[in-house]
């Protein structure tokens, strides 16, 4: 009776931080410029299925894909354990679901230790891709202490996690066999037998790793959950709406503002009659200058590092990296999201996104090749991040680079970006 109490505890207490955490990130994320983002839904959520849950853009790199596939699918299909671990914690039962699925029963459990083997074996590979090959993607400027840190966490818990599952398998695998107590015969350990003869043969031991193993393994998932939105590892809830909200025009398609054609419109056309804009600033200057999606994407983020390893600014050694783009807008809203929290929503601390975070000659650095909105495997758009920024530099501050400027004078006195006038357009064309 007292373990059901604690666990009743514990997991209310869980679920009620990680409600409250994930309530502000999605308070953060509102925090955006409005954008209707619900037109198409059949096409929206085939890209997500074929992004998020078909991970399509994984395969690109086929070791990496497999890799991944093992961790998601395992931790995914494992978790339907924790469903039986938390009846049993609540009602104080053992392996609540044996008798009413009966062989098929064996059957899950066999599975899930399958692949929590696999999982395993795919987060040992991924700690040394990070810690020992030292791949090159997982580098960069903005990969300072916490992020390493944040990666090398994730991939230790999981492992943490997948020794306890199949060492409380394998305890309850030995104490059927000894027909100690409750444990009935239940289940098959393809994988926790070979653990087994590790273990003492005494029943008390035995029942103490058990009970050991199930409290680790339930505690450490909701410590798990509770670390979630901490951490780059949110993007296994966010990769869903976020494919789900994915830009559906061609990837080089930039958005007019409604503003600045309103404008154009009535210059050439006085019965034009303005359709209402918003107001606000061209461009944005600060995160809350951008849209929800943008900020949705930034909380995505996984941090992969996909997109700067294809970025010709990044590899031709510019300040560049679209990772850092990214993970800078996650900083700066989430500061602007604690300062909401600490001193209310009129608070300025007289900082932004520009120039405190993402300097000028990054922006500039960018050619719009888009290969990093290609290469994002869930659907993020840094571009549209940058572009939004320039747009606030030239529009706002007519701080366009000078190199810029000569084209902005002739587009604006010759309605081209060259330097002759409109009559000597066919000049070519003569003799
Ligand atoms: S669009 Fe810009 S940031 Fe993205 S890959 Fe191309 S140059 Fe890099
Ligand atoms: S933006 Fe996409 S590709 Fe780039 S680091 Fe984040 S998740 Fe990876």
């Amino acid at each position: 009776m007292i373990a059901q109490i604690i666990f009743i505890i514990i997991l209310a207490a869980a679920v009620y931080l990680f409600t409250k955490n994930a309530g502000k990130i999605r308070r953060n994320i509102l925090l955006g410029r409005d954008t209707d983002r619900n037109d198409n839904p059949a096409i929206r959520w085939k890209t997500m299925a074929k992004v998020a849950l078909g991970q399509s853009k994984m395969v690109k790199r086929p070791l990496a894909a497999v890799m991944h596939i093992f961790i998601y699918v395992g931790f995914v299909i494992i978790n339907i354990e924790v469903l039986e671990i938390m009846i049993d914690g609540l009602f104080g039962s053992h392996r609540i679901f044996s008798k009413p699925l009966g062989s098929l029963y064996g059957f899950l459990i066999g599975g899930f230790e399958v692949l929590a083997v696999l999982v395993l074996v795919a987060c040992v590979v991924f700690l040394a891709r990070r810690n020992i090959v030292h791949l090159k993607r997982f580098s960069g400027k903005e990969m300072t202490a916490w992020p390493k840190s944040d990666a090398n966490y994730i991939l230790i818990i999981e492992i943490s996690l997948m020794v306890a599952f199949l060492t409380m398998n394998a305890a309850d695998y030995k104490l059927q066999a000894l027909h100690v107590g409750h444990y009935l015969k239940a289940g098959s350990f393809p994988a926790s037998s070979f653990i087994a003869p590790l273990l003492p043969n005494q029943a008390t031991p035995l029942e103490m790793i058990e009970r050991g193993c199930w409290w680790f393994h339930i505690t450490g998932i909701l410590a798990f959950l509770n670390y979630l939105p901490y951490s780059k590892h949110f993007h296994i809830l966010l990769a869903f709406p976020n494919t789900y909200y994915s830009k559906l025009t061609p990837k080089g398609q930039f958005s007019n503002m409604a503003s600045v054609t309103n404008e154009v419109k009535a210059m050439l056309d006085p019965s034009f009659v303005p359709e209402a804009t918003a107001p606000g600033r061209f461009g944005a200057k600060d995160v809350t200058d951008l849209t929800w999606k943008n900020l949705m994407d930034a909380y995505t983020c996984t941090e992969c590092g996909r997109c700067t390893s294809v970025c010709p600014a990044n590899i031709t050694g510019k300040l560049l990296s679209p990772r850092k783009i990214m993970m800078d807008t996650r900083d700066r809203i989430t500061e602007v999201g604690n300062n909401i929290d600490k001193f209310g929503k009129d608070h300025n601390d007289n900082k932004s996104l520009l120039d405190d975070y993402i300097s000028r000659e990054e922006l500039w650095a960018c050619t719009t090749c888009n290969a990093c909105t290609d290469a994002c495997p869930v659907n993020i758009d840094p571009l549209n991040i940058i572009t939004e920024m320039r747009r606030y530099i030239v529009m706002e501050e007519s701080q366009a680079p000078a190199s810029l400027n000569g084209m902005f004078g002739n587009v604006e006195n010759n309605g081209a970006p060259w330097k002759y006038s409109q009559a000597d357009r066919l000049n070519w064309a003569e003799k």
